[in-house]
Formats: structure tokens, sequence, C-alpha cells
């Protein structure tokens, strides 16, 4: 059996969280792999080393590029922030009592600081130092992503050599480190993942070994049913599908990076998200497929805020052939993505975001009159989109029944519903100011009265 285990920021945050990260990966033989981030937060005030190493180089360009004595020098140099940098190691690497000196590594990065190696570089050594002390404490091999992850010159990920050479060099390592987050460029510059993408570095792993199982440990028992900032302790999900949780993530459910699901979903790799600060709790399987009864009809509730929609209405619109192109054209020529599109007989309704939105407005507007001469155009702003998801649902009678009663008793407004025709998601629309409000109703409606 083989298991790839990703640690998250605040799971290697301190020397104590080291610990607890160790022991998980000591007490099962089979977690061969591991993946560290770099150190997180120690509590809510702290800072990430990622963002110290983000900070610090700039200043260290600023440094650079500013005349040696010029007086608008800042007060805290990029010596001085990485010094700060230094420190956060050292305290790990005594608190774990290891004999290991980082002061070769940090003169390698000083001096490439000062030969402005880039942003990507600066960010990635959070992770490579981390997998030096992680390899150090655990007496596993330390693999360089910088050997084994690749990106093309574009600085897109590049699968297919990764897996190629990935897979090649674990098959004759037992056990090993391997930073997450970063690989490198064919002229062996450092490219980093979009922000908390050890998640993807675990997931590419997962693939190389054919893992049984991919660990991603973090500091929640596993993804919730509901927003906690909403909900007081939401009960958490044990199973749940690929398909469910893209459905949830898109929606703003965030444990895991969007991006790992892909490597391990097509070998049918399960992902278990579990808490380092609780690793008795079973946290939440994502697989492929499954026959297990989800607990609640519903497996979770998302949904973010701020969409505009506009509503185009014109009598027989639906004989016009290539009227939803006409005015889909509109937008796409204004380059404004679009989120959702309920239409009715006469009427279709475009959901998109705000923000994009608003300063493009009149453009449109103009747009869609001029592509297809609508009766009556209507727009509506400060709306909120909630998505009701689960495989259960299928089987199940009068969900959409349970859910109007339910946002009419919490006197909530319902402005649109949508049902996926996969029958997996339900979205509906109301009111900013509703949101809130909705979600507990879903919850309670769909979970604490099944209780
Ligand atoms: N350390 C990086 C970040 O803060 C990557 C990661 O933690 O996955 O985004």
């Amino acid at each position: 059996m083989i298991k790839v285990v990703k640690f998250g920021g605040s799971s290697l945050a301190s020397a104590e969280q080291f610990q607890k990260a160790g022991s998980i990966i000591r007490k099962d033989k089979a977690r061969r792999y591991v993946i560290p981030s770099a150190p997180g937060k120690r509590d809510a005030n702290d800072t990430k080393v990622t963002d110290m190493l983000y900070s610090c180089y700039r200043q260290a360009i600023l440094d650079e590029d500013m005349d040696e004595d010029s007086d608008e020098k800042d007060s805290v140099n990029f010596e001085e922030m990485l010094k700060k940098i230094q420190n956060r190691f050292d305290l790990i690497i005594a608190g774990l009592k290891l004999s290991l000196s980082l002061e070769k590594e940090f003169k390698i990065i000083r001096e490439n600081f000062s030969k402005k190696a880039g942003r990507d570089y600066a960010a990635s050594r959070g992770e490579y130092l981390n997998g030096r002390i992680m390899a150090e404490y655990l007496g596993y091999e330390f693999i360089d992503a910088a050997e084994v992850i690749f990106f093309d010159e574009e600085g897109n990920f590049d699968a297919q050599k990764t897996d190629a050479v990935l897979s090649e060099r674990l098959m004759h390592t037992s056990r090993a480190v391997i930073p997450g987050f970063y690989g490198s460029m064919p002229d062996g510059k450092i490219r980093t993942f979009s922000r908390g993408g050890s998640d993807i570095t675990g997931s590419i792993t997962a693939k190389a070994v054919q893992a049984d199982l991919y660990e991603n440990w973090t500091d929640v028992s596993g993804f919730l049913v509901a927003d906690p900032r909403i909900i007081k302790n939401p009960k958490a999900i044990d199973v749940i599908t690929y398909r469910e949780l893209r459905e949830l993530s898109y929606m703003g459910a965030t444990v895991l990076h969007e991006d790992a699901i892909f490597p391990v979903r097509k070998e049918g790799i399960p992902i278990n998200i579990r808490n380092t600060n609780a690793p008795e709790d079973k946290g939440t399987l994502i697989v492929e497929a499954t026959c297990q009864k989800p607990r609640f009809t519903i497996t979770g509730i998302a949904g973010k805020k701020d969409f505009a929609s506009i509503t185009v209405e014109k009598a027989m619109m639906n004989s016009e052939v290539g009227f939803c192109k006409r005015v889909l054209e509109v937008f796409e020529n204004n380059d404004i993505s679009i989120e959702h599109m309920p239409s009715g007989i006469d009427t279709m309704t475009i959901f998109v975001h705000q923000d994009e939105f608003e300063e493009k407005e009149q453009k449109v507007i103009a747009g869609i009159h001029r592509a297809v001469s609508p009766d009556f155009l209507e727009l509506e702003s400060d709306l909120a989109l909630i998505a009701v998801v689960g495989r259960g649902m299928k089987a199940t009678r009068g969900t959409s029944g349970r859910i109007f009663s339910a946002l009419a008793h919490a006197n909530v407004n319902v402005k649109m519903i949508d049902q996926g025709s996969s029958e997996l998601n339900i979205i509906i629309g109301v009111r900013n100011h509703d949101f809130e409000a909705a979600v507990k109703a879903l919850y309670d409606i769909f979970v604490t009265t099944q209780i």
C-alpha cells in the first residue's frame, strides 16, 4: 500500500506542528511520500512564510534599484526581512533538536535575490527549506521539486514530462520528501503553481506512484456541509464525489486547490482530507463514485454574493433561430464570463459577476439592442447564488418543493431556481441581504431536522 501525504502550512507552522505531522507519518508505513507546504500562520496575527518571501523579494528589488546613499531607502531592508524568515526556520530546527544548519542555503538565497532570480523563485524557498527540514526530521530522502516537476516555456504545467520523470525517480526511492508548490521551466528557472499549489504537487505525486490514497492534511476535519461562518458547527461531509466537489468548490467552498482534483481523478485515486490537530477524525473522502448512501439528501451547500442579472424579453424569441447565440456573443465581445443562464419561453436571464459587468454595462445593453431588438430589458444587481449539491437528490422526490417552502418560511424571496440536468445541483438566486438567512434555512431543512 502506498500513501502520498501532503501537509499544509498551518500543519507545519512550528516545531510542535512538525511533531504532530511526524507522528502521523510514522504511524503508518504506507505514508511513503511526503509533500510539505511552507510554514503557515502560528496564530491569527502571524504571517505565512510565503507572504514574507514575496515581500522580502519586493524589497530586495527596491533596494537594488535605489541609489546606495538615497535617504528614501526603507528602514526595513531586505537583509532584515530575510533574517526574520531564517529565524522562523531556525526556531523549527531548534524545537525539533536537529543539527541541520540552513546558513549555506540562506547564503545562496541572498545571492539569488540580488541576481533577481524571480518572484516565483523567492516564493518557492518556503517549501524548499521546509522540505529540507522535514527530510532530515524523518530520515527520508529529499528530492528537489525542480528536478521532477516541470513547466513548459509558456509556464504551463507539463504533465507528461513530469509524470515520466517523477514516476521513474520514485520507483527507485522508497521514502521521500518532495516540496510542494513549485517546479522548473526548460531553462531551469523556478516556476510556482498558483497560491495553495502544494495540493497540486501532492496530487501529481500520487498519480506518479499510483498511490492507493492521497492524504491531504490540513487544519479542518474535512469539508463541511455549509460555511462555518454562517452555520455554527456544521456537520462534516464523510464521502463526496469529485463531481459534487467541483460544484461546491466552484461556488466558494475552499479546502483543496481546484486543480488538485484532475491528476488523481483520472486515475481513480481517492483523496482523504484530514486534520493534523485531530488525527483520529476520519475527515472527508473524495472519490470518483460511491454506492454509499449520503447521510442527508444533500451533500453540501455553498454560495457566492455579488452577481448581476440581465433579463432579455422578446415575444416568440424561442422560434427565432440563433437568438441565444446573438445575446451571448454580446457578452463574449465584451469579455464578460457568464455564470448562469436560466430561461423561460420568451425570456432569458444571464447572471454575471457584478464587478466584471458594472463598467461595461451600457455597452452590453446597447449590444443586446443591436443584436436582437428585445421588447424589454431588465437589470438587477446585488444578487447571490446558492448551490445545493448532492448525489442523493436524484433519488429523492420533492427536493425543490422543500427548498421553496424552507425559504418562504424564512421570508426569503427566491429570484431564480435552476436545477442542473444531472440532478446533482440546484442553484437558487436570492438577494445579497437574504444570503445568510437562505443558507441557514436550507441547512435546517436538509440537515438539522434530519438528525
Ligand atoms: N505556500 C504556498 C501558499 O501559501 C503554497 C501552499 O501552501 O500550498 O500559497
